[in-house]
Order: C-alpha cells, then sequence, then structure tokens
C-alpha cells in the first residue's frame, strides 16, 4: 500500500523540518544523550541524523518502518500516559514513502544493521558496524510527490523552520548535547549540561540570559519551572515563547495567553516576552492523542493551570522589583 503510505505521510511529513523533528524525537525517545542533525539545502537535499541511543536489532529495524511498528504503546491504556515523544508509530513509515532513506544502527552488541529504502521499500541490506546508536539519512525528500515538493519554500524559509525546532528541542533538552550543521557550517552546539539557563545562552546569546529571571511555582498538580526576560527584552514575534509539558515541546495559543497574562501590563501591544517554561504534571492530566504532529494537547484542569502560570510569571517580576 505504497499510496496509503504516501497519503499518510502528507500528514507526518509536510516540510523538511517534519523530518528533524521525527528523527531527534526518535533519538530521544531512544535515550541519547548526544544527537548530531547535518543537513544539506535545508534538507531539501538529505537529512542526517545521528544519536548515541539504544539502537535497535535487524527484525526492529525492519518492522520500525512498517506503519503503526511503534516499541512504544503495547495496550490501550498506555495511550493514557503517554511519556514518550512517539507513540503512533507513523513516523519513520511516512518518511520513507516520500524519499530515499538509508539506515544504520546497533544496540552495541557487536552486531549492525545497514537498510536502504526508496518510496517505501527495502532497497537493499546488509551487516553495517556495531557502534551503538542509530544513523539515518533521507535523501531528496518528496522525490515522488512533485505536488508536495512544489510547495516548499525557499531555503531561507525551510531552514527557518529547522532553526526554530532545533532551538526548541534543545532548549526543552538541556541534558542532550545537540550538534547542528547546515551545508558543511556549524548553526550552533550545546553542552548537554542539565542547565537550561546555559542552553538560553548557547540559543539566544548570553545578552538575553543574562536577562532571565527564574520562574518557580508549585501546586497540589502542577510544578512550573523556567525563566522569562526582564520586561526590557521583549520580541515582535511569539516565537521565542517556548512552553513544554513534562519535558515536551507543545506550541498552546492557551498557554502563551497564560504567560502574556501574567506579564499584565508590562507588555506593550505587538510585543511578546522570551520564556522558556517547562510544567510537570501527572501525564492522565494532558491529552496528547490530539493531533498526528502531536504540537496541540489538551488538559483536564485547564484553569487551574492557567491561573497558576500567570502567578507565577507575577511572581517571578514580583521578586525583582524587590
Ligand atoms: P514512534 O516513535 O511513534 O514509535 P516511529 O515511526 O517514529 O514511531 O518509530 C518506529 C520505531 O522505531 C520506534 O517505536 C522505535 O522502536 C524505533 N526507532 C526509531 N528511531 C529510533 C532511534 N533513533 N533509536 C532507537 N530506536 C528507534
Ligand atoms: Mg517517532
Amino acid at each position: 500500500d505504497t499510496l496509503a503510505n504516501k497519503i499518510a505521510a502528507g500528514e507526518v511529513v509536510e516540510r523538511p523540518a517534519s523530518v528533524v523533528k521525527e528523527l531527534i524525537e526518535n533519538s530521544i525517545d531512544a535515550n541519547s544523550s548526544w544527537i548530531r542533525v547535518e543537513v544539506e539545502e535545508a534538507g531539501l537535499q538529505s537529512i542526517k541524523v545521528v544519536d548515541n541511543g539504544r539502537g535497535m536489532s535487524e527484525t526492529d529495524a525492519e518492522k520500525a518502518f512498517l506503519r503503526h511498528a511503534t516499541s512504544k504503546i503495547t495496550q490501550e491504556s498506555d495511550l493514557f500516559r503517554v511519556t514518550t515523544l512517539g507513540f503512533r508509530g507513523e513516523a519513520l513509515a511516512s518518511i520513507a514513502a516520500v524519499s530515499r532513506l538509508k539506515i544504520k544502527t546497533s544496540q552495541g552488541d557487536g552486531a549492525g544493521t545497514w537498510l536502504s529504502i526508496e518510496g517505501g521499500e527495502i532497497s537493499d541490506r546488509s551487516k553495517s558496524d556495531a557502534r551503538q546508536g542509530t544513523e539515518i539519512i533521507v535523501d531528496d525528500l518528496f522525490y515522488n510527490t512533485p505536488a508536495r515538493l512544489k510547495y516548499m519554500k525557499t531555503i531561507h524559509t525551510e531552514l527557518g523552520h529547522i532553526t526554530d525546532l532545533l532551538n526548541r528541542l534543545s532548549l526543552s533538552h538541556p541534558g542532550i548535547r545537540f550538534e547542528a550543521v547546515h551545508n558543511g557550517n556549524q548553526l550552533f552546539a550545546t553542552a548537554g549540561t542539565g542547565d537550561r539557563l546555559q542552553v538560553i545562552s548557547q540559543v539566544y546569546g548570553m545578552s538575553v540570559a543574562r536577562k532571565m529571571i527564574p520562574i518557580h511555582r508549585d501546586t497540589l498538580d502542577f510544578s512550573i519551572n523556567g525563566y522569562i526576560a526582564k520586561p526590557e527584552v521583549t520580541r515582535a514575534s511569539r516565537n521565542y515563547v517556548s512552553t513544554m509539558i513534562n519535558g515536551r515541546y507543545i506550541r498552546s495559543m492557551q498557554l502563551s495567553q497564560a504567560i502574556i497574562k501574567g506579564y499584565h501590563t508590562l507588555l506593550t501591544v505587538g510585543r511578546y516576552p522570551v520564556v522558556v517554561l517547562n510544567i510537570d504534571m501527572d501525564p492522565v492530566l494532558v491529552d496528547v492523542n490530539v493531533h498526528p504532529t502531536k504540537l496541540e494537547v489538551r488538559f483536564s484542569k485547564d484553569k487551574e493551570l492557567f491561573t497558576a502560570i500567570e502567578g507565577a510569571i507575577r511572581d517571578a517580576f514580583r521578586q525583582i522589583s524587590l
């Protein structure tokens, strides 16, 4: 069912940045402490993601490219307690359906698997070296879906989407060392020490990091932690508001609205704060199973959450006015 795969691929793989996102999230789910991303021509020509995670056995590697072949959900009740970034088992099948893909993977047990997949079909296989971890190369994205290819914007725009994503992923995973390279030039690298303020400095620059105030508030249901820039550092877009739930980056209009409300009168019209905020909560309180790209979520105690965030931001500013 290559046609079905191509159609489904359109939902998950909208542009090169979506491929980068799915590959990195898999690396994170595999417990990697180091992830390197190399893209050529903003990913339209080539995307390579290398990790030092747990890797796959030969049979798992072959299965991974079948639709709904996830190893992360084994029973229905797991759906209500998702703790991994992926769980639908659609990403690799979708990416492989619209590209020329190569994978090298090993669990570090002396064996290694190399597969070449074209338009969703395994076209070549052999043994590979046995360094623990996984390397996936996605070449010629959308080569067999010309209609999709036609919709790609300029290299500049596509690279912007990738950079934006890499920023957010490294901000949400300060314990992972990220390296990003475009056309042979390093975009950025993080140290992976676990210090979020250090990542903020590596991603947004030292001058922004120096103006950050810590945010911290615990309620019965939520633990809210992060940093917000002093009111003198604002931006003209919402892009600098990064929100995470249990370490998972999400985009939520309601969350950023609550943050902006916490800012209260400190913000002028058309200006947005620089914020990095993580909220830990019991996974049953959040439904991530809303959209295939998993960016949108639904909260069970939304009013309580938004009030707590607003309060946490106000508290943070109160500290500095003392
Ligand atoms: P999902 O992440 O939703 O489970 P994917 O299609 O993204 O589905 O991946 C399919 C499976 O392939 C995963 O469940 C995982 O077992 C395996 N896998 C993918 N990428 C990696 C990786 N970098 N390291 C180890 N295993 C991986
Ligand atoms: Mg995945």
